[in-house]
């Protein structure tokens, strides 16, 4: 199955997915993460570079790209979790075409909800150690309004599917693991 994690800057998706794809056998494809792995590259780097300092979104043509080839590389059984992606509307629908061109689809959408404030907070904090040069302040609130105007709107359209499923972010990491774990078990045994 493939799943994707959703939910603010700072809602946890990363730790999730991580703990999930390991459990289930999924690829964990963080585009946040291809990105910054990106920032060496001669052509793309400091392109790439100058929308994540802003907070702002790297355009489509970049990293549709860049997630194509990480699907292209990984792909497996079992299927991917997608986490960072899709951002905004276009993504979602790109991401659709992409999954039938593989004769898959999105089987689950997990939306982590957490309100802004506690947004803000984990990532400062998160940012003390985190070493990422985009969890400051400025950037975040940047970030923040971003995921409000292009990201958050993703949901009716998931919702609309039938497949949205949400989970309180506000919970310890391993509650919120189990919680997830029950949500794709029910969807599995649907399947
Ligand atoms: P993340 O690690 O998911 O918080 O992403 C860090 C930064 O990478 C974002 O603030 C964006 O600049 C960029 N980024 C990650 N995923 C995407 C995406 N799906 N579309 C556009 N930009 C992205």
């Amino acid at each position: 199955m493939n799943i994707v994690i959703f939910g603010s800057p700072g809602a946890g998706k990363g730790t999730q997915a991580k703990i999930i794809a390991v459990e289930h056998g999924l690829s964990h494809l963080s585009s946040g993460q291809l990105s910054r792995q990106m920032l060496n590259n001669k052509q793309l780097g400091k392109k790439i570079k100058g929308y994540m300092d802003k907070g702002e979104l790297i355009p489509n043509a970049i990293i549709i790209k860049i997630v194509k080839d990480y699907i292209e590389k990984n792909k497996r059984e079992k299927g991917f979790i997608f986490d960072g992606y899709p951002r905004t509307l276009g993504q979602a629908r790109e991401l659709d075409k992409l999954a039938k061109q593989s004769k898959t689809r999105i089987g689950l959408v997990i939306n982590l909800k957490l309100d802004q404030q506690e947004a803000l907070k984990r990532i400062l904090k998160r940012g003390k150690s985190s070493g990422r040069s985009d969890d400051n302040l400025k950037t975040i609130e940047t970030r923040l309004k971003v995921y409000k105007k292009l990201t958050e709107p993703i949901l009716g359209y998931y919702k609309a599917n039938g497949i949205l499923k949400e989970v309180d972010g506000r919970q310890s990491i391993t509650k919120i693991t189990k919680e997830i774990k029950k949500i794709i078990k029910e969807v599995e045994k649907k399947k």
